[in-house]
């Protein structure tokens, strides 16, 4: 069986167990985790941010990111396929007491007429508007990349507005090897933003939250009040210091995607990481004959599926399932 169903999927390294096997620990709740603080100021300085924390999931770290700069009664704007929109569960509705409204766009970027156009000051009869998030690279959009110079604009919106931008960057990594553009870049577009260690980079748990010093501070309390103080966690943070070390080979998952691509009738040239969208008259049927033929893919829609490529599929995975997927294309 190939499973590409997510990057989620991967499983730790040889090194990355020896490493977490070896982790130099403490409580972390009390700050004393040498790992987990090595990894947080060795992310805040790859992005440019004061602080970091570490969290136990991106749910977590994008519902108290959002939080930090949203506070209950205002909203946040986003594309409608946000994951903070469709796969948090309602987080940020149901905990966090904030609405929000979106925008689309077919590649998941920034519409900066519609941008300006949701935008709503503070009124004493309307929801205002606290922040804008983006997400980067986009999932459920297929692993777009964001133009800088959109973020240069949102940036620019944003502070001209009063408003807060937060990046929802689990795959920003992604599309920093794709572009180049430096994680300091990146970083620098953002007041509050997430990165995930557990999906290409295969880490088996664990995301980073971003932000300036006084706002880390208080999503350390927020954190906790949570339920996710977690004690001797470097044993994971362990894992996510090997991850910084293998960036570059997502290019391989890129490569591998295009090829995915070719075979499921997807333009090549329109994959831009390492997540390729299909669209299908049944994504259900379309699942369960990708299973049949040993291949395992999600349903992303009804007329939607995701292939993800990750760490545990090889060129040579990714060929054979290109060859069991382009028979079940329509010809
Ligand atoms: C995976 C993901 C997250 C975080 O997911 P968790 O499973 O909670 O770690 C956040 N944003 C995006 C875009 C994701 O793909």
């Amino acid at each position: 069986m190939i499973d590409l169903r997510s990057d989620t999927l991967t499983k730790p390294t040889p090194a990355m167990r020896r490493a977490m096997a070896d982790a130099e620990v403490g409580d972390d709740v009390y700050g004393e985790d040498p790992s987990v603080r090595s990894l947080e100021e060795q992310v805040a300085d790859l992005f440019g941010h004061q602080a970091a924390l570490f969290m136990p999931s991106g749910s977590m770290a994008n519902l108290i990111g959002v939080g930090l700069v949203v506070e209950p009664g205002r909203e946040v704007l986003c594309e409608s396929r946000a994951h903070i929109m469709r796969a948090e569960l309602g987080a940020h509705g149901a905990l966090g007491g904030i609405t929000s409204r979106t925008w689309s766009h077919p590649q998941g970027h920034l519409d900066r007429d519609a941008i300006t156009d949701l935008f709503a000051p503070e009124l004493p009869h309307l929801v205002s508007t606290a922040a804008i998030s983006v997400e980067n690279t986009h999932n459920f959009a297929g692993g777009t990349i964001q133009p800088v110079q959109d973020l240069v604009w949102l940036g620019e919106f944003a502070s001209s507005r009063g408003l807060s931008v937060h990046l929802d960057g689990a795959r920003i990594w992604n599309a920093h090897v794709s572009t180049q553009v430096p994680l300091g870049e990146y970083g620098r577009h953002a007041d509050v933003m997430s990165v995930c260690l557990s999906k290409g980079l295969g880490a088996p748990a664990g995301s980073i939250l971003l932000a300036s010093a006084e706002r880390i501070d208080r999503a350390r309390i927020v954190r906790k009040r949570l339920g996710g103080g977690m004690r001797q966690v470097g044993i994971l943070a362990a894992a996510g210091l090997i991850a910084l070390t293998h960036l570059e080979r997502l290019n391989l998952d890129h490569e591998n995607a295009k090829l995915l691509a070719a075979a499921c009738g997807v333009d090549p040239d329109s994959v831009e990481s390492n997540i390729v969208i299909v669209p299908t008259a049944d994504a259900a049927s379309m699942v369960s004959e990708a299973a049949a033929n040993g291949v395992r893919i999600s349903a992303v829609g009804a007329r939607i599926v995701r292939l993800v490529t990750h760490m545990d599929i090889s060129v040579q995975d990714a060929r054979t399932a290109a060859h069991r997927l382009s028979r079940l294309m329509p010809s």
